[in-house]
């Protein structure tokens, strides 16, 4: 029997639901949140994302709002209703983090930060849990049980891409992990287009063939002026694109017997938090000769 992880509002994910989570890479102000908030909204995304903490590879890049961009977060849950997923790389920051998000992200390079893991795992709140760039499927639901042993068992696995030798697309995004993590474990799987193929163009397909493959979910990275996105800009979805992708994910779905989640599947109404570089749009792990 399928999970499903309930987040505050009502919303659950997993089972025969598919649930789309969007929204800009990084928290990068008020404006430019709220434009991205209020279009995955408007086209039937159910949970918005965007880092406040960015682990970035270059110290000079871009980290960040950090607090101020949690408050940015909560009130954008206010404003437009959806609940909020966002990463959280230290643990000294978890419970600040969590007094203003739906859910908890560990990302891709925090995996194998146990530390991390434990302190996501000690919180009620679900947890969106991305696979490192070089984890096998065994070490990410490794560390899917380092969360669940400190009593939270709410976690989300999402594959993001591995690395690969073609520098053609940014990571390889492994399709295949969704059909065999569903062998081996009854945890809600979600897929990130975005940053598995680091390339805005080819992010449609790979949302229909996450879907077609039996995804739960997707996470994929808008922004309303890519091109000023200080943060994997090349990756992100125009409104207009993701509004297209969107109306072509449920047409999919139905095709595919699953179940489209819309606001109103929802058993509450609004998330409650308890709280009440250079602009040139480059993906974060690009080189740049120093
Ligand atoms: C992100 O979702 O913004 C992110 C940094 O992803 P990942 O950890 O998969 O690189
Ligand atoms: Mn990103």
């Amino acid at each position: 029997m399928p999970k499903t992880v309930t987040l505050g509002n009502g919303l659950a994910i997993g089972g025969d639901g598919f649930v789309v989570m969007a929204g800009p890479c990084a928290v990068e102000s008020r404006e430019q949140l709220l434009a991205a908030a209020h279009a995955v909204a408007a086209a039937g995304a159910l949970v918005l994302r965007g880092g406040a903490f960015k682990p970035r590879t270059s110290p000079d890049s871009f980290q960040g709002l950090g607090g101020p961009g949690l408050e940015l977060l909560a009130e954008a849950a206010r404003l437009t209703g959806l609940p909020v997923v966002t990463e959280v790389i230290d643990p000294r920051d978890v419970p600040l983090v969590a007094a203003h998000a739906s859910m908890l992200q560990v990302g891709s390079r925090n995996m194998q930060n146990f530390p991390l893991l434990r302190e996501v795992g000690r919180q009620r709140l679900p947890v969106l849990l991305k696979r490192g760039a070089a984890a096998t499927l065994a070490e990410l639901l490794h560390a899917a049980e380092y969360v669940r042993r400190e009593g939270n068992g709410e976690v989300i696995l999402c594959e993001r891409g591995v690395r690969g030798f073609d520098p053609t697309t940014r990571y390889v995004l492994d399709l295949a992990a969704v059909p065999a993590l569903r062998q081996r474990t009854d945890l809600p799987i979600v897929v990130d287009p975005s940053h598995g193929t680091g390339d805005a163009d080819l992010v449609p397909a790979m949302a229909r063939a996450a879907l077609a493959a039996g995804a739960d979910g997707l996470l994929i990275e808008v922004h309303a002026a890519p091109e000023q996105a200080l943060c994997d800009g090349r990756q992100a979805l125009r409104p207009a694109a993701f509004a297209t992708l969107m109306a072509d994910l449920r047409r999919l779905a139905a095709a595919l017997g699953r179940h489209w989640l819309r606001a109103e599947s929802r058993a509450g109404s609004i998330p409650t938090p308890r709280h009440g570089v250079a602009a040139n749009g480059c993906l974060d792990d690009e080189v740049i000769a120093p």
